[in-house]
C-alpha cells in the first residue's frame, strides 16, 4: 500500500512539473529587433525603450564583453578568434545571446539592439522564438547623407569624454568643451571615406534582413530617425506600444 501511495505521489508531482513547464513555455514573450545603419542611435533608444517597457536591453557588444571578462567557455572560444583579428563566428555569438536572453529578466521578453547583423543570424534567432512570443522589428530609417553628417561633425573632449556635434550639439565656445573647458577633437575615423565604408558593409550585410523582416507575418515597422531625437523616441515607444497591446 505505501508502495502505491509513493508511486502515485511520484505521478502526481511529475504531472505539476509538467503543467508548471508549459505555463512558462507558454507566457507571451515580447521580443523587440531594432534595425538600422549604425549612427541611427539604436543604443541611445534601446536604453529609453528599455526604462518604458520594463523589458532587458540586449546588446551583443555587452554580452561579448561579459563573456570575456567572466573567461566563461564561449568568452574562451571568442578570444581565440578576436586574438587573431578575426570577426566571432555567428554561431558563438548567437549561443551567447540564447546564453543570456534564458535568465530569468527575459522571461517576459527583450529588447535586441546590434542583433541580428546577419540573415543566417536572423534565422538562428527565428528558429529559437518559434512560438514563444511576439517578435517587433522596427527599422530606424536614415539617409546616408544625415549619418554622414552626423557622424562627421562629431567632436569629444579630450579631458572627459563628452560628445558635442558641430551642428547638433555645438560646445558654447568653440573647440572648449563646457563641463571642463578640456579640448575638443574630432576622431580620425570619423570622417567621410570610413563612415562611407561602414554604411557600405552596413547595407550589404544587414540590409537584406530588412526584406527578411517584411516578408515574413510578424510585425515589422519602418521609423524615420531624423530631426528631434525625443520626436522620434516618442514616434518609436508609439509604434511599439500599438503593436503589442
Ligand atoms: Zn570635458
Amino acid at each position: 500500500m505505501k508502495k502505491i501511495f509513493a508511486i502515485l505521489s511520484l505521478i502526481a508531482l511529475a504531472f505539476v512539473g509538467f503543467f508548471k513547464g508549459e505555463a512558462m513555455a507558454t507566457e507571451k514573450q515580447t521580443v523587440i529587433i531594432l534595425l538600422g545603419p549604425p549612427g541611427a542611435g539604436k543604443g541611445t533608444h534601446a536604453v529609453e525603450l528599455s526604462k518604458k517597457l520594463h523589458l532587458p536591453h540586449i546588446s551583443t557588444g555587452d554580452i561579448l564583453r561579459e563573456n570575456l571578462r567572466k573567461q566563461t567557455p564561449l568568452g574562451e572560444r571568442a578570444k581565440t578568434f578576436m586574438d587573431v583579428g578575426k570577426l566571432v563566428p555567428d554561431d558563438l555569438v548567437i549561443q551567447m545571446l540564447l546564453d543570456r536572453v534564458s535568465d530569468t529578466d527575459c522571461q517576459k521578453g527583450y529588447i535586441l539592439d546590434g542583433f541580428p547583423r546577419t540573415l543566417a543570424q536572423a534565422k538562428m534567432l527565428d528558429e529559437h522564438l518559434k512560438n514563444r512570443g511576439e517578435v517587433v522589428t522596427v527599422n530606424l530609417s536614415v539617409s546616408d547623407d544625415l549619418l554622414v553628417e552626423r557622424i562627421t561633425g562629431r567632436l569629444v573632449c579630450k579631458k572627459c569624454g563628452t560628445p558635442y556635434h558641430k551642428v547638433f550639439s555645438p560646445p558654447k565656445k568653440d573647440s572648449l568643451c563646457d563641463r571642463c573647458q578640456g579640448e575638443l577633437y574630432h576622431r580620425d575615423d570619423d570622417n567621410e571615406k570610413v563612415v562611407k565604408e561602414r554604411l557600405a558593409v552596413y547595407r550589404s550585410q544587414t540590409e537584406p534582413l530588412i526584406n527578411y523582416y517584411k516578408e515574413k507575418k510578424g510585425l515589422f515597422y519602418e521609423v524615420l530617425a531624423a530631426g528631434n531625437k525625443s520626436e522620434i523616441f516618442e514616434n518609436l515607444l508609439h509604434t511599439i506600444q500599438k503593436s503589442i497591446k
